[in-house]
């Protein structure tokens, strides 16, 4: 299946979705995607069998739109979160963010 943009609506096959991830939020759970085509950056939530679209609200992360993605499937991990899709691993990281 193809995944869209939902600013330019141009879609893309996972793997080039996917790896245009970045920056996974444990807090919040969710992950910043910043478009290869258009250059929109959204934030998601990767669940398994859909993605979540949304808006931060009151510390949390509100998911007001759901796109189906069948055979879709996470893990979170301390700083990491993996995501597969058929045969597809992606690892989105956890940027370190040094408070002094
Ligand atoms: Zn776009």
């Amino acid at each position: 299946m193809l995944i869209p943009c939902l600013a330019c609506e141009s879609r893309f096959v996972p793997d080039e979705y996917f790896r245009a991830c970045s920056d996974y939020n444990r807090g919040l759970d969710l992950v910043s995607w910043t478009c290869p085509r258009c250059g929109n950056r959204d934030d998601l939530r990767v669940l398994p069998g859909e993605l979540g679209f949304g808006y931060p609200y009151r510390g949390r992360f509100a998911v007001d739109d759901r796109l189906r993605v069948p055979g879709l499937s996470r893990k979170r991990g301390d700083l990491r979160l993996d995501i597969s899709l058929d045969a597809g691993r992606w690892r989105v990281s956890t940027r370190i963010r040094q408070f002094i």
